[in-house]
C-alpha cells in the first residue's frame, strides 16, 4: 500500500503536487477539461485540510522551450473558476526562479498556485537531478497524481522525490486500486480483452497477461496478424509484419498455460478504409484477397458476449475495431454494452478504448477507467512504474 494524501497532517506544509493538465487547447480555450475536473478532489482535500498548494503539470510538446501556445495560463483559469477561489499562475520561462520561488513561499494555508508547463525545460524529461531539486524546493510533500505520466521517469514525476517525501493524490489512488487488483488479486474467471492496431506494442502486455487471465480476448486490428500467423490469408487488412513470430509464440503459449484464447470467427471487411466503403461479413477462413477486415462479425460478437457473461473481473485494451467509423463501430459498441451489463469488475485501460466507451455513453458503467494510455499498458506488462515506485509505502 502506497501512503496518500490522507497520512499526512497537511497543517503549515506546503503540497507540491504533479497534476496531469494535459489539456486539448484550441487557441487558449480548452475545449476538454475532463483532466482538470478529475484532479479537483485532491486539490479540494488538500485545500480543506490547510495546506498551501503549488500545482504543476506538463501541456503537449514544447521540447524544452518556452512556447506561449503550451502555456499553462489558461488551465489556471479554469482551475479558478472550478474551485471558486484564486489560483494564482506564476509564469516564468525557466518554470522556477526567484518570483516563483518567492510566491510560493507566500502562500498561506488552502492558497493553490500553479506554476508553468514544466516542459519549458529540456532538464524535465531527462530528469535532471536540479530542475528536480528546484521543483523540491517550492514545497514540503511530493504529492503524485499524475497517472499518465508516471510511465515516464521525468523530473516533476520522480526526480523530485529524491528530495522531499512523496505520497500519492486520489486519481492514483484509485488506478492503483483497480488496475492493480485486477491484474494481481482479480475475481475468478478474469477475462482480457485486447485489440486495437499493433500487435507489437501489445505482445509484451499478452505475455504478462497469459500468466493471469482465464479467457483472453482479441480483437481489432492485431486479429489479423494472429489469423496470418495460423495460415490465414487476410486480404488487405492490418498485418504487423514484425509481430508475426510473436504472434505465433504466443498462441503456443496461450495452450502451454491453459488459457481459452479466443481470435474472431468472423469479420466485416471493407473494399476500403473508409466509413462508406462497400462491406460483407465473412467468415475468417474466407477473407477476399482485395479487401481488409475492419470490425469483428456478428458470430464473434456473440461469442465474445457469451464468455464474458461468467467473467467477475474484465479488463480491456483497445478497441475492437475502426470505432471511429460508424460503420465498424458495431463490434466496439456491442462490446462495451456487454461489459456494461455483466457483474463484474470492469477496467478500461488505453486512451481509444476509453474514448469508445465515452463516445458510446457508457462511461459510467463500467467500474474504472484508467486515465492513463500507455501508463495503464505499462502497469498491465507488469511493469513498476518509476513515478509510483517513488510513493512512500505505508
Ligand atoms: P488503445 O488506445 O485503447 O490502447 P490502440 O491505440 O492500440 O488502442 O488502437 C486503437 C486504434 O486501432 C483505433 O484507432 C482503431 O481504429 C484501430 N483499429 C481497430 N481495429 C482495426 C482494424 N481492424 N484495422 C485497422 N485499425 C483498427
Ligand atoms: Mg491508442
Amino acid at each position: 500500500m502506497k501512503k496518500t494524501i490522507k497520512d499526512i497532517n497537511w497543517t503549515g506544509k506546503t503540497a507540491v503536487m504533479r497534476c496531469d493538465f494535459n489539456v486539448p487547447l484550441d487557441g487558449d480555450k480548452i475545449t476538454d477539461d475532463i483532466r482538470i475536473q478529475a484532479a479537483l478532489p485532491s486539490i479540494k482535500y488538500l485545500i480543506e485540510n490547510g495546506a498551501a498548494i503549488v500545482l504543476m503539470s506538463h501541456l503537449g510538446r514544447p521540447k524544452g522551450e518556452a512556447k506561449p501556445e503550451f502555456s499553462l495560463a489558461p488551465v489556471a483559469k479554469r482551475l479558478t473558476e472550478c474551485l471558486g477561489q484564486d489560483v494564482k499562475f506564476v509564469p516564468s520561462d525557466v518554470v522556477v526562479d526567484d518570483t516563483v520561488r518567492a510566491a510560493a513561499k507566500e502562500l498561506k494555508a488552502g492558497e493553490v498556485m500553479l506554476i508553468e508547463n514544466v516542459r519549458y525545460r529540456a532538464e524535465e524529461t531527462k530528469n535532471d537531478p536540479a530542475f528536480s531539486k528546484d521543483l523540491s524546493e517550492l514545497g514540503d510533500i511530493f504529492v503524485q497524481d499524475a497517472f499518465g505520466t508516471s510511465h515516464r521517469a521525468h523530473a516533476s514525476t520522480t526526480g523530485i522525490a529524491d528530495y522531499i517525501p512523496a505520497v500519492s493524490g486520489f486519481l492514483i489512488e484509485k488506478e492503483l486500486k483497480f488496475l492493480g487488483e485486477a491484474v494481481n488479486n482479480p475475481k475468478r474467471p478474469f477475462a482480457a480483452i485486447m485489440g486495437g492496431a499493433k500487435v507489437k506494442d501489445k505482445i509484451p502486455v499478452i505475455t504478462n497477461l497469459l500468466d493471469k487471465v482465464d479467457i483472453l480476448i482479441i480483437g481489432g486490428g492485431m486479429a489479423y496478424t494472429f489469423f496470418k500467423a495460423q495460415g490465414y490469408s487476410i486480404g488487405t487488412s492490418l498485418l504487423d509484419e514484425e509481430g508475426l513470430d510473436l504472434a505465433g509464440d504466443i498462441l503456443k503459449l496461450a495452450e502451454e498455460k491453459g488459457v481459452k484464447f479466443m481470435l474472431p470467427v468472423d469479420v466485416v471487411a471493407a473494399d476500403e478504409f473508409a466509413n462508406d466503403s462497400a462491406h460483407d461479413v465473412y467468415a475468417v477462413d474466407s477473407i477476399p484477397d482485395n479487401r481488409m477486415g475492419l470490425d469483428i462479425g456478428p458470430e464473434t460478437i456473440k461469442l465474445y458476449s457469451d464468455a464474458l457473461k461468467s467473467a467477475k473481473t474484465v479488463v480491456w485494451n483497445g478497441p475492437m475495431g475502426v470505432f471511429e467509423m460508424d460503420t465498424f463501430a458495431v463490434g466496439t459498441k456491442a462490446i462495451a454494452e456487454c461489459l456494461a451489463e455483466i457483474d463484474a469488475t470492469t477496467v478500461i485501460g488505453g486512451g481509444d478504448s476509453a474514448a469508445a466507451v465515452a463516445k458510446f455513453g457508457l462511461a459510467d458503467k463500467m467500474t474504472h477507467i484508467s486515465t492513463g494510455g500507455g501508463a495503464s499498458l505499462e502497469f498491465l506488462e507488469g511493469i513498476e512504474l518509476p513515478g509510483i515506485a517513488v510513493i512512500e509505502d505505508m
